[in-house]
């Protein structure tokens, strides 16, 4: 039996915000500190280590929520699974997929996969100013509504989705109320992600 020792992170980079791909051999990382591997924007990256019995640390900055994710993973666990994927526990967000460099690639592949559908769906390949802040903001947007938070002063949770080319715009359809939700940043998309709740507000309460 041949056991493949090399593995592969997928990253969602802190700063950029796009996926970076990294390549390491548990072997070579077991003799080795603690590392930190940079984004090929070079603006953020993580560190990757041994932490002792077998098992891999690393410290992630964090895009959704701001703050900074340790955790530690059997490498057995790993191999048996052949891709683990690890959760922003604030946000819910994707952080970074580990493992087997085809099933992480494919993983990947089925992110994207999920987004150009929804480029087809619309109709428009370069409508938005930031395609993957618009479709990481809706995802958001979704959960929120999902967990019945996002509701208009009215009472009514039947909201309609207006999206713009760097915006998206919440509108009751009760109500005059309203919001706008700013994607086309990061920085845009930060915001979101850290929001609980959204809450609409008629014309006559904004300024
Ligand atoms: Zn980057
Ligand atoms: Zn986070
Ligand atoms: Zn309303």
């Amino acid at each position: 039996m041949i056991i493949d020792t090399t593995m592969t992170i997928a990253y969602k980079c802190s700063s950029c915000g796009t996926f970076d791909y990294f390549g390491f051999s548990l072997f070579k990382l077991f003799n080795k500190k603690q590392q930190f591997v940079t984004c090929r924007c070079k603006n953020s990256g993580f560190s990757l280590g041994e932490a002792g019995g077998g098992r891999l640390k690393a410290v992630m900055p964090c895009l959704a929520c701001g703050g900074e994710h340790r955790f530690i993973l059997d490498c057995k666990e790993i191999l048996t699974k052949g891709v683990i994927t690890i959760f922003c526990p604030n946000t819910g967000i994707h952080l970074c997929f580990i493992g087997n460099d085809i099933l992480v690639r494919r993983k990947i592949d089925a992110l994207e996969k999920e987004l150009d559908e929804m480029i087809d769906t619309l109709g428009y390949d370069n409508y938005f100013k930031n395609t993957r802040v618009m479709f990481d903001s809706l995802n958001r947007i979704h959960d929120i509504a999902e967990q019945g938070n996002l509701i208009c002063e009215c009472g009514s949770e039947d909201i309609e989705l207006i999206l713009f080319s760097d915006k998206i715009k919440l509108k009751c359809s009760r109500c005059p109320g309203s919001s706008i939700i700013q994607a086309a940043s990061n920085e845009d998309l930060k915001k979101i992600l850290r929001t609980k709740q959204i809450f609409l507000r008629g014309l006559q309460n904004t300024i």
